[in-house]
């Protein structure tokens, strides 16, 4: 295998468009990409052309708009290349028109209410700045996704404005060190966390089919307390797996660089080297997708649920974040020189703030009822934002902020920023903090919080509006300043002053840092609902709209879209679990019982002992009175909840996830005595610990 003539095989990159496409044409597509210049109808009929001829080369039929609707995943709709032309033949024909412009069924998707008071169709728009690929025989174009009156109804649309408002900003803080770049792009790199487990296992458990997580299960008598696990060697199966994944990413252009185990057992995780932030993300997207694929192949499924297992780890996705200009250089780099350390510190305080002010929107981002399982369940990131800087960085923050000496390893001065040198950061040191949310791993952050089965879109926005926000607060007050080293002295002292309360470097999962966090007044929302709820203040639709990425009427869209599937997600898992008990669980226990009754009255009658028989019977009895019970409370419970989407998203975390709780203690209970070859479906054990 040549990875080299592999790697991107399947994507419509720049080395095919120089290939493929008239001198002036690649140059028109190129400003279209770079600068956002509209691209003019010849030029799109010849791209069209261009895209066509090499996708029919590769074996493709179909062509879709591929895009993001809320729905969290991706979406197409396929089209084949037939036409007939004026003489009657077949040909394979595709326009400029259908290139950049498509026409999906918006209705099948949410909407948030926008499409009742708003025109219904919708339509997709060519993205040129993420590359066309083939998949399954499909040439897939990458599109935004917006209503007739221009309302957005997907991930990708805010994404790229996001990054706009970023850029901008960015692009203006460096004027103020003397540089001009064109564009300044957020980069990310996705880490990403996922279960493989045996696919019979996964087709015999109606929950994990349903809903991607276990409702019921006791623990198995190993978890993942020996730590074997994680970077242990890789099972051949999975290897077999992963191997077959990596080629299918690089086909399609996608790094994937870093393949390991994770701690928990049956968890692994993939990192792919960063991109820009659009890219990433749809990258992303298309990982999610081929993992689950290739995992059918080879007879495993990938569970890419934030908490497949109970009191087993997580799967999260770690949200590699920094801002590089177009020639390359990374800006939250500290670099050498003291002009350097001062556009650094610029950056870094940019962030402080941004992370300060709107942490409520990052943890708004990763609010989902699969991602509640993990912040604040004592082995993900709280859900408390906070952010680590390492001890070195600290100290210096901690010098500039109180105007006394910096006391390094090796020197104590005084850090003047814009004339004195930072002492070098080593990389090993910002990074050893696990149980930080957002952490400066030396030349980006870390954010963690974001779980496995996200888009990473909605994450990105946040972060880069709300730094895209500081920074333009920094630029209109440096721009006009006299003496400029002197007011970025000043600005930084003060902004790291005033938003101090959101470093903290100890453990982010101690009882002793939430009460300190509350006494810092730093937000702690535990639960979905009662972080969406804050979506909508005052202070979040002003900042979206100074930088143009949402209206009001589109985030309250949104707002409602994430109301709604967290409360159908609790809904259908208690609906799930409901059948499961009721079905399967307790018709298996109480024939474990009848069993036992029999051999009780049988041994009575030839005058045996049967003591173990009758008292496992009593026991196993009185637990399925008691799951009886519990299931017609969480049904009960379930049928009684109010239709608003907002009390309904309330009522569930209040009520629906106690009942299920309920029903779930009982049935562990009862896992643990019932014959095991009566138990209906393949327990944590067997899952977890596959031959
Ligand atoms: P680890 O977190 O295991 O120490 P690395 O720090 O090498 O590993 O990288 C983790 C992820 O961060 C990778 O996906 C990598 O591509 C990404 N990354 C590295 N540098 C940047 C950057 N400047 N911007 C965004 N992501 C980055
Ligand atoms: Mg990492």
């Amino acid at each position: 295998m040549n990875v080299s003539e592999m790697f991107g095989s399947m994507v419509f990159n720049d080395h095919v468009m120089r290939e493929m496409l008239p001198k002036k044409v690649y140059q028109s597509l190129q400003d279209t990409m770079v600068e956002g210049k509209a691209l003019d109808e010849d030029a799109a009929d010849i791209v069209a052309a261009a895209m066509k001829e090499w996708a029919v080369s590769k074996g493709a039929t179909h062509f879709t708009h591929w895009f993001q609707p809320m729905t969290g995943i991706t979406a197409e709709k396929h089209d084949s290349f037939l036409t007939v032309d004026k003489t009657g033949c077949v040909i394979m024909d595709f326009s400029g028109k259908e290139l950049t412009r498509g026409e999906p069924d918006a209705s099948s998707f949410p909407s948030g209410g926008l499409r009742a008071t708003f025109e219904a169709r919708g339509y997709t728009a060519w993205d040129p700045t993420s590359y066309a690929f083939i998949k399954d025989d499909t040439l897939c174009i990458p599109t935004a996704f917006c209503s007739y009156t221009g309302q957005i109804l997907d991930k990708k649309t805010p994404l790229l404005r996001s990054m706009d408002a970023i850029s901008r900003e960015a692009v203006r803080a460096l004027s103020l060190f003397g540089k001009k770049v064109k564009r300044v792009n957020a980069t990310i790199g996705a880490e990403q966390e996922y279960f493989l487990i045996d696919k019979k296992d996964f087709s015999r458990r109606l929950d994990l089919r349903l809903t991607g997580r276990t409702l019921i299960g006791a623990p198995a008598a190993k978890g993942q307390e020996m730590e074997d696990h994680y970077f242990g060697s890789i099972r051949g199966r999975v290897k077999a797996f992963m191997a077959d994944l990596d080629e299918e990413l690089w086909k399609l252009g996608i790094t994937a660089k870093t393949e390991h185990n994770e701690v928990a057992p049956c968890q692994h995780e993939m990192a792919p080297i960063f991109d820009n932030a659009n890219k990433a993300t749809d990258a992303n997207q298309l990982t999610m997708e081929m993992m689950k694929k290739v995992a059918d192949r080879h007879g495993f499924a990938c569970l890419l649920h934030e908490k497949p297992f109970e009191g087993i780890n997580g799967s999260g996705k770690h949200n590699n974040w920094a801002l590089s200009t177009d020639e390359g250089e990374n800006l939250l780099d500290p670099g050498k020189t003291p002009k350097d350390n001062a556009q650094f510190m610029l950056f870094l305080t940019a962030v402080i703030r941004a992370v300060d002010d709107y942490q409520d929107l990052l943890r708004i981002s990763v609010a989902s009822a699969g991602n509640d399982h993990r912040l604040g369940a004592n082995e993900a990131p709280p859900a408390i934002g906070s952010i680590f800087v390492g001890d070195e960085l600290d100290a210096v923050i901690e010098s500039i902020i109180e105007g006394t000496p910096f006391k390094g390893r090796s020197s104590s001065s005084r850090l003047d920023i814009g004339t004195s040198v930072l002492p070098k950061l080593a990389r090993d040191n910002s990074d050893r903090n696990r149980t930080s949310p957002f952490a400066f791993t030396g030349n980006k952050f870390e954010f963690r919080m974001p779980g496995s089965s996200f888009n990473i879109a909605c994450t990105n926005v946040m972060l880069n509006t709300a730094v895209a926000d500081a920074l333009k607060a920094f630029c209109d007050e440096l721009e006009g300043a006299s003496d400029f080293n002197a007011s970025l002295n000043a600005l930084i002292k003060r902004e790291l002053k005033a938003h101090r309360r959101i470093l903290f470097n100890g453990n982010g999962y101690s009882r002793e840092w939430e009460e300190e966090a509350e006494k810092r007044g730093l937000s702690n929302y535990k639960r979905t609902p009662d972080a969406l709820v804050h979506y909508c203040d005052e202070k979040n639709v002003a900042l979206f709209k100074r930088h143009n990425v949402y209206t009001k009427e589109e985030m309250e869209s949104r707002l409602e879209i994430s109301l709604d599937e967290y409360q159908k997600a609790i809904h259908i898992e208690a609906v799930t679990m409901s059948e499961m008990l009721r079905r399967q669980i307790l018709p298996s226990a109480l024939r474990f019982t009848s069993s036992l009754a029999s051999s009780v009255q049988v041994k009575g009658r030839i005058g045996v002992a049967a003591n173990a028989d009758k008292n496992l019977c009593a026991e196993a009895s009185a637990l399925c009175d008691e799951l009886f019970v519990k299931i017609d409370e969480l049904d009960e419970c379930v049928a009684k909840g109010p239709q608003q989407t907002e009390k309904a998203a309330f009522y569930a975390a209040d009520k629906i996830i106690p009942a299920m709780e309920n029903a779930r203690r009982i049935c562990d209970r009862l896992e643990c005595i019932v014959d095991k070859s009566y138990w209906p479906v393949p327990t944590y054990s067997e899952i977890l610990f596959y031959v």
